[in-house]
């Protein structure tokens, strides 16, 4: 039986259309590590957290993908010019159920919006526009090819994270404009570019809580190694590795 995975919708509503809107590649980095995605909408129009975090007792794992900007406000700050688009049924819906999946030690991976939604839902804040906020970054909204690895990271040595990737190198794409600044509390930071930005967080104290900037769903079919973050979440997520817990 493969481990079923709810995944968010991370680019939320189309106003004009209503219509969700997922990347394929999610799903098929998913079940192509051996677990079952299912997709995890608002319940209503004005998502509900009660009922959003209902989801969690019909999944195994949660993976909270790429999008959106979070809304400055979670984080108690005022927006920023550059701050981008945001969807507040999309942080209505994610930030009750990652806190929940926290509190339920449920395996947990979030990618590009992912970490940051997974960052501020755990108490943390973000840079909302790194152009704007953090001198002497690097170009981290690469123009190249999705699955072009466009900077470096130093990971963490002890880290679950260096465990995943084999070593404390590697090499990512690179597609957001925000990223974690204070990394919330139970986490550490464990992968940074060369600009000092964070590129990965993880909470050390749970079995399986971790967060990515880059986007390894479309990196893998050229560099394989980035399907084993999938593998990893999908084999914590399986009823051998829960029951032994
Ligand atoms: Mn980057």
């Amino acid at each position: 039986m493969r481990p079923v995975i709810g995944i968010t919708c991370g680019d939320g509503m189309d106003p004009a259309t209503e219509a969700l809107s997922l990347p394929a590649s999610y799903t098929r980095s998913v079940y192509r590590a051996g677990g079952l995605p299912v997709l995890l909408a608002p319940p209503r129009d004005e998502a509900d957290p009660e009922e959003a975090v209902q989801a969690l007792d019909r999944i195994a794992g949660l993976l909270i993908p790429g999008g959106v900007d979070v809304a400055a406000g979670i984080y108690g700050e005022a927006p920023h010019p550059a701050l981008g688009r945001v969807n507040p049924d999309l942080d209505a819906l994610e930030v009750p159920l990652i806190q929940a999946a926290l509190r339920r030690e449920m395996p947990l991976l979030a990618i590009c919006r992912g970490i940051q939604a997974l960052n501020v839902a755990a108490g943390g804040t973000l840079y909302q526009d790194l152009a704007a906020q953090a001198p002497g970054a690097i170009q981290h909204r690469q123009a190249a090819p999705r699955w072009h690895a466009s900077h470096t990271v130093t990971v963490a040595g002890e880290s679950r994270l260096a465990s995943i990737l084999g070593g404390e190198q590697a090499a990512v794409n690179s597609f957001h404009h925000q990223a974690v600044k204070k990394v919330a509390p139970g986490f550490v930071a464990t992968a940074a570019a060369p600009d000092g930005i964070i590129e990965a967080i993880e909470n050390p104290d749970l079995p399986f809580a971790v967060g990515v900037q880059w986007h390894p769903e479309g990196m893998w079919q050229r560099h394989p190694v980035m399907l084993e973050l999938f593998t990893a979440l999908v084999a914590a997520a399986s009823p051998a590795r829960r029951a032994a817990r």
